[in-house]
């Protein structure tokens, strides 16, 4: 099979061809680890934003 290769959106989900331009945010998941985390758009960068609140607590459901 030949796809283009994409990632999923952080926020929605939704299909990311890593070939174009995407938003991405870098998080701390450990003093010295970062990850790398993509966006399909910059609205989804803000809405995830929102939801992460002012505190980088871990991601409770
Ligand atoms: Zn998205």
């Amino acid at each position: 099979m030949d796809t283009p290769s994409t990632e999923t959106c952080t926020y929605c989900e939704g299909e990311i061809e890593t070939s174009e331009w995407h938003p991405v945010r870098a998080v701390r998941s450990d003093e010295d680890d970062v990850e790398i985390l993509p966006f399909c758009e910059s609205e989804c960068v803000e809405r995830w934003n929102d939801e992460q609140g002012p505190a980088e607590d871990d991601y409770v459901v």
